[in-house]
């Protein structure tokens, strides 16, 4: 189980729209319990990739560094990472698998069609070393508390959305 709040479910998605048609991609801090992955800060990176920015991503090793130093002032760890698939399905693809290396992390994509944020999905990446690593499907928990009702029912509509998504 991944959650976060509204505004930060929000944030990422709009993070692929303004990069499409290219990818865009963010570190997640938040804390990590037996109910699963917290939110409680996006941050975007710079995707530093621009061989092919469209179907490939990458955080830097100094972004990343940044993000868990910032993090530890806050008492918050890493705990996942984002980006987007412009005009692709939000499902991770071989190379984001070989790219994963946070176990215990989640890989959250968003599919975006024509500029349009569609799909959102998220993969917790199980195990302890690279031979026996796998993406797991994770469910997306969002905290639509303090939005106002008109954005709280668009926003639970969305949630059936990436059920139905998952089924495709
Ligand atoms: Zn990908």
């Amino acid at each position: 189980m991944l959650r976060l709040t509204f505004a930060d479910y929000e944030s990422l998605r709009a993070h692929g729209e303004e990069t499409y048609p290219h990818e865009c991609c963010g570190i997640l801090l938040g804390n990590n319990d037996s109910a699963g992955n917290s939110v409680k800060q996006v941050i975007r990176a710079g995707n530093t990739r621009s061989d092919s920015a469209h179907n490939r991503y990458h955080i830097a090793p100094e972004e990343l560094i940044r993000a868990q130093r910032e993090g530890r002032k806050a008492g918050l760890d890493i705990i996942g990472f984002y980006h987007s698939h412009p005009d692709h399905p939000a499902r991770w693809s071989q190379t984001d698998f070989e790219e994963a290396h946070w176990f215990g992390c989640s890989y959250v994509i968003t599919a975006i069609e024509q500029g349009q944020a569609r799909i959102t999905n998220s993969f917790l990446l199980k195990g302890t070393s690279e031979d026996e690593k796998a993406f797991e499907d994770e469910a997306l928990e969002i905290d639509v508390t303090g939005v106002e009702e008109n954005v709280a029912s668009h926003a639970a509509k969305m949630s059936v959305d990436v059920r139905e998504g998952d089924k495709t």
